[in-house]
């Protein structure tokens, strides 16, 4: 399935960050320890090479090859898992993440995502996975029910919306793809995923200066109750290797604070590897070279 795979092991040596070549297409994958991967094991995936959505802050948001298939995404998980010698059984495992969030938007390609989650639930029988979609929020009504069917079937699945914005407006900028929920569909959706599920809903929320203003924290408050929806606050990645990283972790702990006193539950993401290797998830520098090269010879 591969042409060649690489593998980048960022300078904190608990994070590695895996290239699968496809020949006609690339994806990335990231592979996070947090103790010993008995104790914790997170693999974040690609669902898409390249993406369609283009968010302002992601280089890989700049171009968009094609969806990947329900095989490539497993394959990325499982050919980690084996590299590493990690097994994934209940018992070995304590507390086992996939989340399809590095490259792509799993709503964009659905079915693709749908069966590899199948796949690996019923067909490998990971059953102690956490499964995590995380979504723009792409206005596809007939996509989101089918999010929540799946999520019936499957009580580890979770949801988590990228917001990262407080107000429309500043949202579109960031988030410029048309066809996207407004904040208060998503609002909606999501109280509607937690009535059938009864789990609760995560947002994500990339912390800056401009955004860490109260009036759209206000409205963040005011449209997603504590009671429903967790949230989690993110540093923001360069999308180009001559930026470093604006660390502002005093506002984005600040925040996080204002947010957990008035009873949410929160927590924050801090990517490691970002420096050295680029970017949170979806923004390797080697991923986003491969990318412009392909669309030049394209
Ligand atoms: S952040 Fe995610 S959704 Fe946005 S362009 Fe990058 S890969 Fe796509």
């Amino acid at each position: 399935m591969f042409k060649n795979v690489n593998c980048i092991e960022s300078s904190e040596g608990n994070v590695w960050k895996y290239i699968f070549d496809f020949g006609d297409a690339i994806a990335e994958a990231v592979l996070y320890r947090y103790g010993t991967f008995e104790e914790r094991t997170v693999i974040c995936c690609s669902v898409q090479s390249g993406c369609p959505v283009g968010c302002g802050f992601c280089g890989t948001g700049k171009h968009f090859v094609r969806n990947l298939t329900k095989d490539e995404i497993v394959g990325q998980i499982a050919y980690i898992l084996a590299d590493k010698n990690i097994r994934s059984s209940n018992s070995s495992c304590e507390k086992f993440q996939i989340m399809f969030m590095s490259m792509g938007e799993p709503m964009l390609n659905w079915d693709q995502v749908e069966g590899a989650i199948c796949l690996m639930y019923f067909g490998l029988g990971w059953k102690n996975a956490q499964y995590l979609i995380s979504t723009i929020g792409v206005n596809d009504d007939e996509v989101f029910a089918k999010i929540i069917d799946l999520s019936k079937h499957i009580p580890t699945l979770g949801l988590q919306f990228s917001i990262h914005r407080g107000l429309d407006p500043a949202r579109n900028q960031l988030i410029p793809f048309k066809n996207k929920m407004s904040l208060r569909k998503i609002r909606d959706a999501g109280l509607t995923w937690n009535k059938v599920t009864g789990r609760k809903v995560y947002l994500n929320y990339c912390v800056t200066i401009e955004n860490s203003i109260n009036h759209e924290l206000s409205a963040l408050k005011d449209l997603f109750p504590p009671i429903v929806f967790n949230f989690t606050f993110s540093i923001v990645c360069n999308s180009n290797e001559s930026e470093k990283t604006n660390d502002d972790i005093t506002i984005l702990r600040n925040v996080e604070r204002s947010f957990s006193k008035d009873g949410y539950n929160t927590r924050i993401f801090n990517p490691a590897g970002k420096d050295d290797i680029g970017g949170g998830c979806g923004q390797l520098w080697y991923v986003q070279d491969w990318l412009r090269k392909h669309k030049e010879q394209s």
